[in-house]
C-alpha cells in the first residue's frame, strides 16, 4: 500500500479537512505509515501536560496542571511601547534571519541575568541563544546521546524532559529526592554500579533551585559534592534553572555553574518564568566545544530563534527595570503558594503530604499509596479540575500516588477552589478504601493536617532503577 492509496481525509471539495478528522487515525492510517516511522518513534512518548492542555483550556476547568507564568501581570502598554521601539528602530532587522548562536543585544542581557544569579565574568562567546530552554534538553541531547546512553536525573524530574530523552532513546537512572533536593549522597553509588556495568552516562541532569516538579532545592552542600563528583569523574551536568531568580523565602544558593567555573555544567537559563514564555528564547552556556556542536545541532533544527522576539527582549531589557517586574511577580507567587499551602492543609486528608517550595511554581503532593493519581485525574476532570499525575515524572512507572500542583498561572481564587474540589475526590478515595477494607474512614476535613514534611517526598525514596516500565505517562512543560 502506498501512502497515497486511497482518501486521506475527505471533506468536502476545495476545503481542508478539519484537524478533527485527522486526528482519529483508523487501523488502516497507521498500518499505512507505520512502515516508514523511525526507530525511535518506538519509544518516543507525548508530554502528558501537553495532553491535558486541550482539556485545560476549557473555561470550566481550574488547571493546577500547567507551569505557567502568569503573563497578565504584563502591562499591555509596556508591551504595546517595545513593540512600537522594535518596529520604529530595528524593523528590517527583527523581521530578518539572525546568526544561529544569537544577536549580541541578548547575549549582553544574558550575561546581566546570569551575574544578578551570582555567575559573574561570563563571556558572551560561551552562549547560545535558543529557542526556549526546552532546546537546550534537546540539543544537549542530540549532542551527546546515542541510542541506549545514559542519563542521570532526580527522581522525580521535569516531565517535559522526559519525551526528549525518549525521542533520543536514552536510558534514564533516576536518583532519589528528598527536601535537600536530589541526595547526592547517593549518586557515587550509582555511578560505580553503572561503571560495573561498563556504563558511563552523558550528562547528569538536575534543577538544583525550585525543582520542577518537586518545588525542592538542593543543599548547598549536595551542590559542592555533586560539582566535586563530575570534576572527579569528568561528567558533564546539565543545569536547568528557569526558576532560580523566583525566590519567595530563604537566602540564593550558589549555582552548579558558579561552584564549578564553568568546566564541566552546562548551564540552561530562559526568559520564560522572568518575562514570557510566549517570546520562546532561552539559552546554554556551556564549554566550547560542547557548544559548538549545539550550535551545529541547532542550524539543524531551526536556523536561528526568532530575531522578532530577540529584539523584543533586547529593548525590554535596555528599559532597565526587569528586576522591578520580577520583584511584582515574587510577591504575587509567594501570596499564590502560600494560599496553596493553606487550602491544602484545609482540604487534604492527613494520609496526605506535600512539599514546602522556598520559590518556583509548583507543591508535589503525595497521596497514600493506594491512591492512584492517573486514575484520580479522570475523577478530578468530571469536578472541573486538573493537576499533574506523579507518574509523568518518571520514566519507571514510580510516582503512581504523586501530583504536581502549579500555583502561579491560577488566581488565589481558583487555588482554594481547585485545591478543594482535587480534595473531595481524595477524601472520597480514601472513604473508598476504608470501605473496602473495613477500615472507618475518619472524619479528616474537620482535623488538623500535619506540618508538611518537607524532609522526604514520601515515595521518591526507593532505590534508583534503570528504565524499563516504557509504558507509563509522560509529560511535557
Ligand atoms: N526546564 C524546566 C525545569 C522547566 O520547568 C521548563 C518549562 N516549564 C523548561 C525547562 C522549558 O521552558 P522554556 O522552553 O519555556 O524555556
Amino acid at each position: 500500500m502506498t501512502l497515497d492509496d486511497g482518501p486521506r481525509n475527505p471533506g468536502r471539495a476545495g476545503e481542508p479537512s478539519a484537524m478533527g478528522d485527522r486526528q482519529r487515525s483508523t487501523q488502516r492510517d497507521l498500518e499505512r505509515y507505520s512502515g516508514l516511522f523511525a526507530e525511535r518513534t518506538k519509544v518516543m512518548r507525548s508530554s502528558a501536560m501537553r495532553d491535558l492542555m486541550a482539556i485545560t483550556e476549557r473555561d470550566d476547568v481550574i488547571s493546577l496542571a500547567g507551569g505557567l507564568p502568569d503573563t497578565s501581570t504584563f502591562p499591555p502598554d509596556s508591551y504595546a511601547s517595545l513593540m512600537q521601539t522594535v518596529a520604529a528602530n530595528s524593523c528590517a532587522r527583527a523581521l530578518q534571519y539572525g546568526p544561529t548562536e544569537g544577536l549580541e543585544i541578548v547575549k549582553r542581557t544574558v550575561v546581566e541575568v546570569m551575574a544578578a544569579e551570582g555567575m559573574v565574568g561570563i563571556d558572551s562567546a560561551d552562549l547560545l541563544i535558543t529557542t526556549g530552554g526546552q532546546q537546550v534538553i534537546d540539543l544537549v541531547c542530540k549532542t551527546l546521546i546515542d541510542p541506549g546512553d545514559v542519563i542521570v536525573a532526580e527522581a522525580p524530574t521535569y516531565p517535559g524532559a522526559v519525551p526528549a530523552f525518549c525521542a533520543y532513546q536514552a536510558d534514564l537512572v533516576q536518583v532519589p529526592t528528598d527536601g535537600e533536593g536530589m541526595r547526592v549522597q547517593e549518586l557515587d553509588g550509582v555511578l560505580d554500579g553503572l561503571e560495573e556495568q561498563g556504563r558511563r552516562p552523558k550528562f547528569i541532569y538536575t534543577i538544583p533551585s525550585f525543582q520542577n516538579p518537586a518545588g525542592v532545592t538542593m543543599s548547598l552542600e549536595r551542590r559542592r559534592r555533586l560539582v566535586a563528583i563530575a570534576r572527579e569523574r569528568e561528567l558533564l551536568v546539565l543545569e536547568d534553572n528557569p526558576y532560580g531568580l523566583l525566590r519567595y523565602e530563604g537566602d540564593p544558593q550558589p549555582t552548579l555553574r558558579e561552584l564549578d567555573g564553568g568546566n564541566f555544567v552546562i548551564y540552561l537559563g530562559t526568559f520564560s518564568k522572568i518575562l514570557s514564555p510566549g517570546v520562546r528564547l532561552g539559552w546554554a552556556e556551556a564549554p566550547r566545544p560542547v557548544l559548538d556542536k549545539m550550535n551545529i545541532g541547532k542550524q539543524g533544527a531551526d536556523l536561528c530563534s526568532s530575531s522578532m522576539t530577540q529584539h523584543f527582549v533586547a529593548a525590554y531589557f535596555e528599559q532597565g527595570r526587569w528586576q522591578e517586574y520580577l520583584g511584582s511577580l515574587n510577591e504575587i507567587y509567594r501570596r499564590r503558594r502560600d494560599t496553596m499551602l493553606d487550602a491544602l492543609a484545609e482540604h487534604f486528608p492527613h494520609e496526605a503530604t506535600w512539599t514546602h517550595p522556598h520559590g518556583g511554581l509548583f507543591i508535589w503532593a503525595t497521596l497514600p499509596d493506594y491512591i492512584d493519581t492517573t486514575d484520580l485525574l479522570a475523577r478530578a476532570l468530571s469536578e472541573s479540575v486538573a493537576f499533574v499525575p506523579g507518574r509523568a515524572a518518571y520514566l519507571d512507572g514510580r510516582g503512581g500516588s504523586s501530583m504536581r500542583l502549579n500555583f502561579s498561572g491560577v488566581s488565589s481564587e481558583d487555588i482554594r477552589e481547585g485545591i478543594r474540589r482535587i480534595g473531595k475526590v481524595v477524601r472520597e478515595q480514601v472513604a473508598l478504601y476504608g470501605t473496602l477494607t473495613g477500615l472507618p474512614p475518619a472524619d479528616r476535613a474537620s482535623e488538623p493536617a500535619p506540618a508538611p514534611p518537607d524532609e522526604r517526598l514520601a515515595d521518591v525514596l526507593e532505590l534508583p532503577r534503570r528504565a524499563r516500565d516504557r509504558g507509563a505517562g509522560a509529560g511535557g512543560a
